[in-house]
């Protein structure tokens, strides 16, 4: 039992050794598609945002052209439509527009920000109200500026994201400027025609935090502002692309995304990988293996407990043959097995080596007397005291009937002697057997003594003389001992 229990333990040990490592292992490589997949996300957002700024430089690039083509004098100031120099501007401003797809329209604007000249739309003398218009001190020169406007702030009634190039005195005064209106629309088919796997998602957010376009499509969402947590990437809050893992605000999925501003424009760029696409096929392997290393514990339990019945077995069998059914001592063929090696021993090293033969006197009496059965728990009673009273290194069989014997090796004659008398004792001050109607079978026995001496030439000899000193008790009178040395 106890080699079970270790051999378990060590089972045990192996595939906890086992199933800690393939756990560490699993976690590692989770971490790793993560953190691949991390980087992933930003270098799409980037991606995305480069086509995203790839809009708006063109733009920009127009509009500088546009400046540059104006004469700020007699441009900027609200003129009738069919003013000659009016016709000319919106001329220009149309012949630009068909350069760059994307573009609703061009408005310039004078020093009061009302509208002078557009490439499209009848808007011509509204007041635009733009945030640099009204006192706001400029930067001298041109600068650039880009909002969104929502449906209801816009004078179209649509929303757009406007970019301005706007001009000012040396002392910070507006002068006027150029209006490009670019339309999220195509924004959002841009980001649309993006690939992406599914619950996979992509927006583009402005530096207000507006949500500007996004894939999936939600139109009602566009405009508004982002919610937590993609709000703490507030434009003003990131410098560097950052990813993250986040629960989104939207459909409540679990996404690796990764988020970065747009190169030189105040857009950000958002892509979200869907969390458990990702880790599809590594949560598919590792239930596979832990699977599998379940199917091996469950079978290495088996085989080891099936390997131990197996010697348990092995070991009720050795027993059955080699012990004594009535009395569960040695029985014969054991202790003479035991008997010839301990001859070959004493023989070998040269120590010695004792036997005491047993038998129960008048037993025959005790049969007739009260049965068969009662015969037998007697046989019995002196084979457990020959086991209490016999020292660790002897050994006690029997060898048939109500015949014992007791091997006693490194023990001479008047060793051997002083153990057979102690053995008599025991036996003849023993309680006996009690029986059901409170009699007590009492006995005694006669016990032969036997030393090895250099005529012996077998064990079986020994035991021959240790038979004769025995017939010489049986002769003395019986509960005795005698020796044949
Ligand atoms: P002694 O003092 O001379 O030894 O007299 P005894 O009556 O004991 O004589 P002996 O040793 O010859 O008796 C052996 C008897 O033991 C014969 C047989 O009936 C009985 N016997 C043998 N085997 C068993 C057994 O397994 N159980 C029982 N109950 N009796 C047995
Ligand atoms: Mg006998
Ligand atoms: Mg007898």
């Amino acid at each position: 039992m106890s080699k079970f229990l270790s051999d378990y333990g060590a089972l045990l040990l192996l595939l906890s050794i086992v199933g800690t490592w393939l756990t560490v292992d699993f976690y590692q490589e989770r971490e790793q598609i993560i953190e691949e997949s991390k980087k992933l996300a930003i270098n799409k957002s980037q991606l995305v945002g480069s086509s995203v700024g790839e809009l708006f430089l063109v733009t920009d690039y127009v509009l500088r052209d546009i400046i540059g083509r104006l004469d700020v004098v007699k441009d900027l100031q609200l003129t009738s439509k069919d003013n000659e120099r009016n016709i000319h501007l919106t001329a220009i401003l149309s012949e630009k527009l068909e350069t760059v797809t994307g573009l609703r329209d061009f408005a310039v604007l004078d020093r009061d920000c009302r509208i002078v000249a557009t490439a499209k739309s009848p808007f011509i003398g509204v007041n635009t109200g733009q945030h640099f218009c009204g006192g706001v001190k400029v930067s001298p020169g041109q600068s650039t500026h880009i909002k969104y406007l929502s449906a209801d702030q816009s004078i179209s009634g649509r929303s757009a994201v406007l970019m301005s190039r706007i001009l000012g005195t040396a002392d910070g005064i507006f002068l006027g400027g150029v209006v490009a209106v670019v339309d999220l629309a195509l924004a959002q088919k841009w980001i649309e025609a993006i690939h992406t796997e599914a619950n996979d998602v992509l927006a583009i957010m402005d530096a207000d935090g507006l949500l500007l376009a996004n894939k999936p499509a939600q139109p009602d969402a566009i405009g508004k502002p982002v919610p937590v947590p993609m709000a703490q990437f507030f434009y003003s809050r990131i410098n560097d692309p950052t990813s993250f893992i986040n629960n989104s605000p939207y459909d409540g999925r679990r996404r690796i995304t990764g988020v970065s501003k747009v190169e030189r424009f105040p857009f950000i760029t958002i892509v979200g990988f869907d969390y458990d696409r990702v880790l599809k096929a590594w949560r598919y392997r590792m239930w596979q293996f832990a699977t599998g290393f379940l199917l091996l514990c469950i079978f290495a339990v088996i085989a080891l407990r099936s390997h131990h019945e197996a010697l348990c077995q092995r070991e009720r069998m050795r027993k059955l043959a080699t012990t004594d059914a009535l009395t569960n001592i040695a029985n014969r063929r054991h202790i003479m097995d035991i008997g010839n090696r301990e001859f070959t021993r004493a023989r070998r090293y040269t120590h010695s080596l004792s036997v005491l033969m047993l038998d129960i006197d008048k037993f025959k009496f005790i049969n007739d007397r009260w049965g068969h059965p009662v015969g037998d728990r007697v046989i019995k009673e002196l084979a457990n005291l020959l086991t209490i009273t016999a020292r660790d290194q002897d050994v006690s069989g029997r060898l048939g009937g109500e015949e014992f014997t007791v091997i006693l090796p490194h023990t001479d004659t008047s060793g051997a002697k002083i153990i057979a008398e102690r053995l008599r004792v025991v036996v003849a001050e023993a309680q006996g057997v009690n029986l059901d109607d409170n009699t007590i079978v009492r006995f005694t026995a006669s016990i032969g003594v036997a030393t090895l001496n250099v005529e012996d030439t077998s064990f079986d000899m020994l035991l021959q003389r240790a038979d004769r000193a025995l017939y010489k008790a049986k002769e003395n009178g019986r509960n005795r001992v005698e020796s044949d040395n």
